[in-house]
């Protein structure tokens, strides 16, 4: 993958983000690359935004079990489990690019 097909994708993650919400999955469908590729453009694009004064706003990923919040999270990817049930279904978060 080129330097220029990278920057392509990055800037169509950015586009996707400032108009919409979306989850790993859905930028992953949009932009046609795998969901843990988004998770690493997505810590570049966060530097990025934040030198142009915006932010990566994150609704965090939640526990469909017991609603805790993974808030604070330093990582775009999914959660493997939820630290106080211990059950693994986690809802996504999403995410996307606000002043
Ligand atoms: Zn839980």
């Amino acid at each position: 993958m080129g330097n220029q097909r990278t920057r392509t994708i990055r800037q169509e993650i950015m586009d996707c983000l400032k108009n919409d919400s979306m989850t790993i999955r859905d930028l992953s469908q949009a932009v046609g690359i795998m969901e843990k590729d988004v998770c690493h453009h997505l810590e570049y694009i966060e530097k990025t935004v934040r030198a142009l004064n915006k932010r990566v706003h994150v609704a965090p990923y939640s526990c469909l079990d017991c609603g805790f919040k993974f808030r604070n999270r330093k990582k775009f990817k999914k959660p493997g489990k939820c630290p106080k049930c211990k059950e693994g279904r986690i809802a996504p978060a999403f995410f996307s690019i606000r002043p």
